[in-house]
């Protein structure tokens, strides 16, 4: 049995055919893409209405649909009956790409665009600094790109000495970081719950001591005044608890039937994280849009930055003109 057949088709007597059920699944998913929907509420809706998968499971996650979507197959070849016709495969393609262009995602080397995946999201834990990519050796065959804080050269000189990492480092912080919260849901339960319990007892109590005073007819008392001003400050961090909840339900739609990563999601990270902070120990911090961190120490980097501060290395992160 071919184990790399898309959804759609089926093997018969050792010739590829459309298989009649699924290939609905294939057209629809085309279909609703072109209508407006997005890929994960288009996952969502399959896996609820439990609609088979090319492995007959019913899970359905953002990144099969968007394989569905891109997958040139469908519009037949020597091997594969056509299942989507050439002018509504392009169409999507098109709006793929729009949508892409959009949230700044497509990846064009030496532009600012290039730095778009991580920027504004990795950040030096030693001197709080943004990091930028830096690229060295650019347009030669040993061109080699790193993030660095931004303070790691100012007027010349090395100011911050934080550790470099590349993109696929920092893919793989975030793919490591993404497994253990899959791992472990309950990661984002329990904090909030204990939380929000404890401050709206609390609440209550004060809205009670409140009301007493008031009734008592004490309103200039110094303790009403001070009663009211911790009834705000309370409410203030009720309000950001439940702004948690917010994020945690964003991040727990998207983990929906997701398996342990094994390679980089964009839109998974684009979605669930705020920033990863570099330490020089080693250390690097993951933190999710809801608050959650989730901590690393990447001991070999440590090790192999220590001697790496030469002098051919500071002096060559900016861009080299050659005439
Ligand atoms: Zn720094």
């Amino acid at each position: 049995m071919q184990t790399h057949m898309p959804i759609g088709y089926k093997m018969v007597d050792g010739k590829i055919q459309i298989d009649k059920e699924k290939s609905k699944t294939v057209k629809k998913i085309y279909s609703e893409y072109l209508k407006g929907k997005s890929l994960l509420a288009i996952a969502k809706e399959l896996s609820e209405k439990e609609v088979p998968n090319a492995n007959n499971k019913t899970n359905w996650t953002h990144g099969a649909i968007g394989r569905i979507l891109e997958n040139i197959k469908y519009m037949g070849d020597e091997v594969y009956p056509k299942l989507i016709d050439n002018a509504t495969f392009d169409k999507v393609q098109i709006k793929r790409k729009q949508k892409e262009n959009q949230l700044g995602r497509t990846a064009q080397p030496n532009s600012m665009k290039n730095q778009s995946l991580f920027a504004n999201k990795i950040f030096c834990g030693e001197c709080g600094e943004p990091y930028r990519k830096y690229t060295e050796h650019s347009g030669k065959a040993s061109e080699k790109s790193r993030w660095k804080c931004k303070k790691y050269i100012f007027k010349n000189r090395v100011l911050c000495r934080n550790l470099f990492y590349t993109d696929e480092e920092l893919k793989l912080v975030f793919i490591s970081a993404v497994n253990q919260l899959i791992k472990n849901q309950r990661l984002l339960d329990k904090p909030h719950k204990k939380e929000l319990a404890k401050m709206s007892k609390e609440l209550l109590a004060i809205e009670n001591q409140i009301h007493k005073l008031e009734e008592d007819e004490k309103f200039s008392s110094q303790e009403l005044a001070d009663l009211i001003f911790k009834r705000a400050e309370l409410t203030y961090s009720t309000s950001k608890v439940d702004d948690y909840e917010v994020q945690t339900q964003k991040i727990k739609e998207l983990l929906i039937g997701q398996n342990q990563l094994t390679e980089f999601d964009v839109e998974l990270f684009k979605g669930m994280i705020d920033k990863i902070t570099i330490y020089q120990d080693g250390k690097v911090e993951t933190q999710f849009i809801n608050g959650l961190k989730i901590c690393e120490i990447l001991e070999y980097k440590r090790k192999d930055e220590k001697n790496g501060y030469s002098k051919k290395d500071s002096g060559n992160h900016t861009a080299t003109n050659e005439i």
